[in-house]
């Protein structure tokens, strides 16, 4: 077990703290990010961990039923959240409600990284259908931003 200080050894990366794969490859779209579990507490109930997309990366297009509570670190990007897409920064505050669709995108000449807190046990994210999908791109701009 580690001690209560871990240290930054190295840009956005901690000690003791393994770089992990998003998620597992194929099993939803997404494109080069990483993810680092930095602190989970079965007495508080949730984990926190640190995501970043390389430039031009992006997150899974996903919404589900635990909410996020994000606070961008690193670099810059963009955030759609229901149907509204946002330029983020450090140190904004995203808050992804329940049910509500969401995806990180990474400027393409910027990193972009950022802190996410969620409840330790949570329901699997769900990816749009082709319903869903029709549904988002109704927005011309949400339809531009989308990456699958
Ligand atoms: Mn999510």
């Amino acid at each position: 077990m580690t001690g209560p200080f871990r240290r930054q050894t190295d840009r956005m990366r901690w000690q003791d703290v393994d770089l992990l794969a998003y998620k597992q490859q194929g099993t939803a779209p997404f494109r080069d990010v990483t993810r680092q579990v930095l602190f989970e507490s079965p007495a508080l109930g949730c984990q926190l961990r640190y995501f970043e997309m390389a430039p031009g990366g992006h997150t899974t297009l996903e919404r589900h039923e635990h909410v996020h509570a994000v606070v961008v670190q690193h670099g810059r990007g963009r955030c759609l959240v229901g149907t509204r897409i946002e330029r983020v920064a450090p140190f904004d505050l995203v808050e992804i409600a329940p049910l509500t669709w969401h995806q990180f995108r990474a400027d393409d000449d910027a990193p972009l990284g950022f802190l996410c807190m969620v409840n330790a046990t949570r329901d699997r994210p769900q990816l749009p259908d082709a319903e869903a999908l029709a549904a988002l791109r109704r927005d011309p701009a949400v339809a531009a931003f989308i990456r699958l």
